[in-house]
């Protein structure tokens, strides 16, 4: 399912993200930002922050970042449309409405991303199991994290791989 770019920039500048990370976890503010306890990883102290102006939410437990719209998505567990449609109501703006055609062109490119993550899948896992081409990456100075961030991945050459 795709929207318009402006429409989600759009409602994205409406949304206030400590308002809607605040109505679901208990949040204090910490100078310009907020502070809480992670809601998506066991804790005491509070390692969540929510930003306003950058319009984005860091973990420094466990990782976990984002915008509003992958928050609600996240905490709430809705698909990417139920919370566009709940984040809208709440910013009082229409989703718009699709027409056929804009809906066949999302599930092509769905089908699209869904091959490029399968191939990116399997070069990632070969790379894993190719200790030569592994080690050639960290000798250039390329840390496992890179690795794994960048979804750096490896080719076999006999042109049959499986
Ligand atoms: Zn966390």
């Amino acid at each position: 399912m795709s929207f318009p770019r402006a429409f989600l920039q759009d409602l994205q500048d409406r949304l206030v993200l400590s308002d809607i990370i605040g109505s679901r976890v208990k949040g204090t503010r910490a100078g310009r930002e907020f502070k809480a306890c992670c809601p998506f990883h066991k804790e005491k102290t509070p390692s969540f922050t929510i930003n306003n102006e950058k319009g984005f939410y860091h973990c420094f437990g466990c990782g976990a970042h984002g915008d509003a719209i992958k928050f609600v998505q996240e905490h709430d567990n809705l698909s990417f449309m139920e919370t566009i449609e709940l984040l809208a109501a709440q910013a009082g703006m229409q989703v718009p409405q699709q027409t056929p055609e804009d809906r066949q062109k999302a599930e092509e490119q769905k089908t699209l991303y869904d091959l490029i993550e399968a191939v990116t899948a399997f070069y990632e896992k070969t790379l894993s199991s190719h200790r030569e081409a592994y080690s050639y990456l960290t000798n250039r100075g390329l840390s496992n994290e890179t690795i794994k961030m960048f979804r750096l991945g490896y080719a076999p050459s006999d042109g049959r791989a499986v």
